[in-house]
């Protein structure tokens, strides 16, 4: 007979997770409790750099991005994926026309703020479109479209009401796509593809069983499951961990000074170790069983 902990492994299946960073900074403590997170749940993890948007994406901070993560101990297992890559664009133009041909994609001619709800958004801050370019009739649109720029929006309205999914951390949750964030953006007038479009075609084409990532982007996840079922591709184990807050309750950024790594390694000299052990010590209070 096997020794109980070796059935055990042989049962609990294998999980590849991810880390997805967006190079338009250096990490803070928030980043690395996020990762640490994301490589416990996982057995491998995948590098992904997001570096979708060419305004925000800086080779200094992928650097230094590669750098912090070594320096803490963490490890991917594959070659790093781009998203900027031409490969990834031609998956994410593939999928983009899978849609189209679902009839499920329309122009959109709304600018600026409108934009907005292509970068990856997060809590209190969604955009929910007023479906303002989906009943132009089809004479208006081509002309508009043979002169004008547009993004291009996935119609929700045929999605599951509620959609509901286990979370990891944040146990079952249930969106209406409808209400909650209406028709999104897949690709901006930029040209540039959507972030929730790429994250779901980049999880599928590297095998992702395991996200992990800030809650802030727990409402990101009901569109990214819709899309992964218009698109036939398998749903990972999403669990959305708490982010770390500044004194006055707000989401720590890569601007706040003194949580950044530059702050804590470079200024105050502090080693991995010792904010391992802080992470882990927070982490540990999150858990049921830290709760005693
Ligand atoms: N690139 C995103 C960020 O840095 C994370 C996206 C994701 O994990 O899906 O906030």
């Amino acid at each position: 007979m096997l020794p109980i902990a070796e059935t055990n492994e042989m049962k609990r299946p294998h999980l590849r997770g991810r880390f997805a960073p967006s190079p338009s900074g250096r990490f803070h403590i928030g980043n690395i409790f996020a990762s640490l997170i994301a490589a416990l749940v996982a057995d491998e993890m995948v590098l992904r750099i997001e570096d979708l948007d060419p305004d925000r994406s800086k080779q200094e901070h992928i650097d230094a991005i590669m750098r912090d993560l070594e320096w803490f101990g963490f490890e991917w297992t594959s070659a790093v994926v781009y998203q900027s890559a031409e490969d990834q664009q031609e998956r994410y133009r593939h999928a983009c026309e899978v849609l189209e041909t679902q009839g499920l994609v329309y122009p959109c001619f709304c600018t600026r703020a409108d934009l907005h709800s292509a970068r990856a958004p997060h809590v209190g801050e969604e955009f929910i479109y007023q479906n303002t370019c989906k009943g132009i009739s089809a004479e208006v649109r081509d002309e508009r479209m043979s002169c004008e720029r547009y993004a291009l929006r996935l119609d929700v309205a045929a999605a599951p009401s509620p959609l509901c999914f286990a979370d990891t951390f944040q146990g079952e949750s249930c969106f209406d796509l409808v209400r909650e964030a209406g028709d999104f953006i897949i690709k901006r007038s930029d040209g540039v593809f959507a972030y929730q479009l790429a994250v779901v075609v980049d999880d599928a084409a590297s095998g992702i069983d395991s996200v992990v990532r800030g809650v802030d982007l727990l409402t990101s996840t009901p569109k990214q499951i819709y899309l992964q079922r218009l698109l036939g591709l398998p749903t990972p184990v999403y669990g959305h961990v708490p982010i770390f807050v500044d004194e006055s309750g707000r989401k720590l950024s890569k601007r706040n000074k003194d949580a950044s790594l530059s702050y804590l390694i470079d200024d105050l000299g502090l080693s991995a170790e010792a904010m391992l052990g802080g992470i882990s010590r927070i982490a540990l209070a999150l858990s049921p069983s830290g709760k005693r």
